[in-house]
């Protein structure tokens, strides 16, 4: 798939010519490394004005030239049509041209003359040299100032012109462009001094059957080329190499589309057939073939474009490269760089040995009471002492489960002692932590790397509350070992995906049904299990140690209607379980989550599940000041059961209590019951606080409860748990009742 973006992408660069300034480039490289000798059928005859005594002009020196020659002729000589109109050798050059033993060809220059928006180009034909053969001097600029490419004829005003180096080398057939082989380099063809010829025949060696190229070797600046083998050189003596160049055939150009093909071939067969350990040097030969390409295919007088092979190349490489710092980020844990659970995963089949995954208790706490600049410090501190010993790669999941792979036959008797060491506190920054963790020893051997890793990763949880601090995976496969398993690695999913949601039990006034509030109950739409109720899941996900991401899941949510359903004066009640009242950032989870979904505080109760299982009094009721200080509503649920009792309302901050179906149930039969539910209603009527009967599912359940002096109640009477849309429908349809009035919100 990378190739063949990387194809694409690079066929529309060569579509465009943008790989044309490579090719020159390499056909530069070339000409650098392997230079030839020119045959010596060429020869320049420099004319070069400091080498005469006076200042002649052009024309003369030209005319002078010639007429040295006709002692010992060549077979042709060429001049250049350079000079101006009113050149005064003009006359001379004629005469000896008229005179010249030898056939003299005048090379015009070409010029480009602006009529209008029209830029057409005229050859400048200077002088009227009866006798003289004519041809043009053109050759092809790059856009970067270069000739690569000779021609071999040009039409100007419907006439077809020879060109000055096709001439230089006797016409040879053929059409259109050829690229000039610069490996002829333009210093090393024969050169004689205008000088040295005016002496006499024997200070210059026999011209016979050469082509003689009478012109000034130092050129004009007007008149000078970029070439791959010199920054400035006159225009004639490009056309003297590339006179060479169709002397001895020119080479054959192999266009971009065949080497492109070749490399993508290449690298496709090195993707698809070689492991990815191989695919580095393979990648590395096909980079260095491709680059060696054409200098090796120079020798058989070809001229590869390369530009489109290499850009491929480039590309693709990039984009590979892209991919891998990708998937480097993926498998790493953004706070401590280590290797996460994904790397793990990836990497499992090769870790040696048995897998052990460490729970570091309070992890969120220690990371939330400590500036951010000392995170990863801490994480690091962590690995650190859990690797002692050992070079083995530690990874994390960035909730506090580290894991690594132990190689030890006796992995628990190790464990025992890696246990004291770990246990002692731990310095971050300034600051001295108590540090403790349990393990969890993957012993059996299991279907798939994630699953493996979770059921090690619940161990390391079960193994928390143990005094040994350690348990193995073997142990907790019992009936609902799986259940957990799965639970653990599937919740994020599940939230992601909208298994995981909210219905909405409406809390009505016992005397008009008019809702003035609901429960948000969660429910798991598991795509296997069918609908789950929250009975079930919600203990597993509290063993496996995921409340936390669970309740600020339901907790956004619930924020959300609640944004809406307290502009209609209903509060939405939300479920917590009281198991997460003892922790640090308790305050925080409710109040961060709850403004994420969109809601004041005043339009959520927190509703206290479990209350039974509140271990530390003082600190729960902190949490609750804390929360009602924001402007949360607390409520107590399932008051009268177990620990849900007035010795409760004592201890903590509240501005509900639920009072159970239990008692609701047998208000009518039971004397007791109501006896409790009498002297509850007056106790809130004395504290001020609100109270609601739940489970109401008849009439006379209902009568019974109003007689007892309660006002709000939920239940199937009123309306079972509904999705969103449905309870925000019924609270629009009942607006008009004016809630305020009836003083109970
Ligand atoms: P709960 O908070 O006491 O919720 C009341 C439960 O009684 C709900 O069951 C509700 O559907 C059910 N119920 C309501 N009216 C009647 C009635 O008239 N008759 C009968 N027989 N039952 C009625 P559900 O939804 O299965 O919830 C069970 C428990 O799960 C809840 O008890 C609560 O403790 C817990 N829970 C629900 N949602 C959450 C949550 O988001 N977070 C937490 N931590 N716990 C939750
Ligand atoms: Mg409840
Ligand atoms: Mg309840």
């Amino acid at each position: 798939m990378q190739l063949v973006a990387a194809f694409l992408v690079v066929v529309l660069m060569a579509l465009s010519g943008a790989p044309g300034p490579i090719d020159d480039m390499s056909w530069v490289g070339i000409a650098k490394t392997s230079p030839h000798q020119p045959s010596g059928d060429i020869v320049l005859v420099d004319i070069n004005a400091r080498d005469t005594e006076t200042s002649q002009s052009l024309a003369t020196r030209q005319a002078e030239a010639i007429v040295a020659l006709s002692e010992r002729p060549p077979s042709a000589i060429f001049i250049e049509g350079s000079f101006d109109a009113d050149d005064p050798g003009i006359e001379a050059l004629r005469e000896a041209i008229a005179a010249s033993p030898v056939p003299v060809t005048v090379a015009w220059p070409i010029e480009f003359v602006a009529s209008g928006t029209e830029r057409n180009f005229v050859v400048a034909r200077q002088a009227d040299l009866p006798g003289a053969r004519e041809v043009v001097d053109t050759n092809l600029f790059t856009v970067t100032g270069f000739i690569f490419e000779g021609e071999r004829s040009l039409e100007v005003d419907g006439k077809t012109w020879g060109i000055f180096s096709s001439a230089i080398a006797g016409f040879p057939t053929g059409t259109g462009t050829f690229p000039i082989d610069y490996r002829y380099p333009v210093e090393s063809f024969p050169t004689y001094r205008m000088k040295d010829l005016l002496v006499g025949p024997g200070a210059t060696p026999d011209l016979e059957g050469r082509q003689v190229v009478v012109a000034s070797a130092a050129g004009s600046v007007e008149r000078a080329a970029k070439t791959p083998t010199q920054w400035r050189v006159p225009t004639v003596l490009v056309a003297m190499v590339a006179a060479e160049t169709l002397l001895h055939g020119a080479p054959e150009v192999v266009n971009w589309p065949l080497p492109l093909v070749v490399v993508a071939i290449l690298l496709s067969l090195c993707a698809v057939l070689l492991h990815s350990r191989m695919r580095p040097f393979s990648y590395a030969l096909v980079t260095i073939l491709a680059l060696a390409a054409p200098f090796f295919a120079a020798e058989f007088d070809l001229f590869l474009r390369m530009g489109a092979a290499w850009c491929l190349l480039l590309v693709y490489f990039a984009i590979r490269a892209r991919a891998a710092w990708r998937d480097r980020a993926a498998n790493r844990d953004k706070l401590s760089g280590l290797p996460n659970f994904n790397a793990l995963e990836a990497e499992f089949d090769e870790g040696p040995g048995r897998l052990i995954v460490t729970r570091v208790d309070r992890y969120d706490q220690i990371l939330a009471s400590l500036e951010p600049g000392l995170h990863r410090n801490f994480v690091k501190q962590i690995a650190q002492r859990l690797s002692v010993g050992r070079e083995n790669a530690i990874y994390t999941d960035g909730t506090g489960h580290f894991a690594w792979f132990e190689e030890l036959e006796e992995t628990k008797g190790h464990i025992g002692g890696l246990l004291a060491l770990a246990n002692a506190p731990l310095k971050v920054g300034t600051r001295t932590f108590d540090f403790t963790c349990s393990f969890g020893i993957l012993d059996c051997p299991m279907e798939k790397p994630r699953q493996a890793i979770s059921a090690t990763v619940v161990a390391a949880d079960t193994a928390a509350s143990r005094t040994s601090h350690i348990a193995e995976v073997s142990e907790q496969l019992d009936g609902d070992a799986n259940w957990q398993l799965a639970l653990h690695a599937s919740l994020d999913h599940a939230i992601a995906n909208e298994q995981i949601f909210l219905v909405y039990q409406p809390q009505c006034c016992l005397s008009d049904d008019s809702v003035v509030g609901a429960e948000a109950l969660v429910r798991w739409e598991h795509p296997e299990r069918g609908l789950i109720s929250p009975a079930q899941f919600i203990p597993q996900i509290e063993k496996v140690g995921r409340l936390k991401p669970l309740t600020a899941h339901t907790l956004r949510l619930a924020a959300q209607t609640a944004a809406v359903s307290h502009r209609y004066g209903a509060r939405v009640s939300t479920n917590v379980s009281a198991t997460l009242l003892a922790d640090d950032d308790f305050v925080r989870l409710i109040s961060e989550n709850v403004a994420a979904g969109g809601a004041t505080p005043d339009a959520i109760t927190v509703e206290i599940t479990e209350t039974a299982r509140i271990a530390d009094h003082t600190r729960a009721a902190r949490n609750l000041e804390a929360l009602r200080q924001k402007g949360f509503h607390i409520s107590l649920d399932d008051f009268g059961t177990g620990e849900a009792n007035l010795s409760l309302l004592v201890a903590l901050p509240c501005d509900e209590i639920k009072i159970d179906r239990s008692f609701v149930m047998l208000a009518q039969f039971n004397e007791r019951a109501r006896m409790i539910i009498r002297a509850l209603t007056e106790t809130a009527r004395f504290s001020g606080l609100r109270l609601i009967a739940e489970g109401i599912e008849t009439d006379s359940d209902r009568e019974a409860l109003t007689r007892l002096g309660c006002e709000i109640g939920q239940g199937y009477l009123f309306g079972r748990p509904m999705p969103e849309r449905q309870f925000l429908k019924q609270l629009l349809e009942q607006q008009e009742t004016p809630r305020k009035k009836l003083g109970l919100y």
